[in-house]
């Protein structure tokens, strides 16, 4: 599996996601690397996922070994959300026998006012940084250090660090030291604290966290749990 991360800084404007319609399909930009051949391609790939028309699948054929390799979302793309934490997850793929190990972003994107649910649609991110001026709100919005990451190095180098996992429902938060991580991204949890709508239940110890039931992971230096805004 390969999940999509992302991190921005996002000024007014909330759920940031890619512009993706019948008539605009949006194209999920990667590098991609063979797993049967350990090749990485050094080609841009760009793949339609049509997630929220059914079929989703990017099927490639490795030009070095010829195997013919394919991709499938697992799930609709979530919104970027400017009152959750940094590192959010956007979309998950179910990987056969290739990986991604870059992604570029390509083609539109959309996001709302905060206040003002002012929609801006095509929103350039290819050099990490957007502005606008949002008429409705009467202030300047911008998105910067809009930078795509690779969850796993990213998930390695908080192993032993504390961080905070967010469940897709029931607004369900852990806290805890992390362990260990899985190839498919299986998340290991220490000395885990449940948190449901921000208020804390209880200790929990070891908790194992299946890697499909996250929505989004960070760090939790420097993030009181209090402080955590719960977003619906
Ligand atoms: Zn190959």
């Amino acid at each position: 599996m390969y999940s999509l991360i992302l991190t921005a800084e996002l000024a007014g404007v909330t759920d940031l996601r890619p512009k993706d319609t019948e008539e605009h399909p949006y194209f999920y930009t990667f590098k991609v690397q063979c797993t049967s051949c350990r090749e990485v391609h050094p080609n841009w790939e760009k793949l339609e996922v049509p997630g929220s028309r059914g079929e989703a699948n990017f099927v490639w054929k490795c030009r070095l070994c010829t195997r013919t390799h394919s991709a499938s979302m697992m799930t609709t793309p979530s919104a970027y959300e400017e009152s959750k934490g940094k590192g959010q997850k956007v979309i998950d793929f179910d990987c056969r026998g290739l990986e991604f190990t870059e992604f570029k972003a390509d083609g539109e994107w959309e996001a709302k006012g905060v206040e003002s649910s002012t929609p801006f649609s095509s929103i350039d991110l290819s050099d990490g940084e957007w502005y606008d001026y949002d008429e409705k709100a009467g202030e300047e919005v911008s998105i910067k250090d809009f930078v795509p990451l690779n969850p796993r190095p990213m998930l390695q180098s908080l192993i032993n660090e504390d961080i905070i996992v967010r469940l897709k429902w029931g607004q369900t938060e852990y806290k805890g030291q992390l362990v260990s991580v899985d190839s498919y991204m299986n998340i290991q949890l220490a000395n885990t604290e449940e948190f449901l709508e921000g208020k804390s239940t209880g200790s929990l110890g070891q908790v194992l966290i299946r890697c499909n039931n996250v929505l989004w992971i960070s760090a939790a230096k420097g993030v009181e749990m209090k402080d955590v805004k719960m977003s619906d």
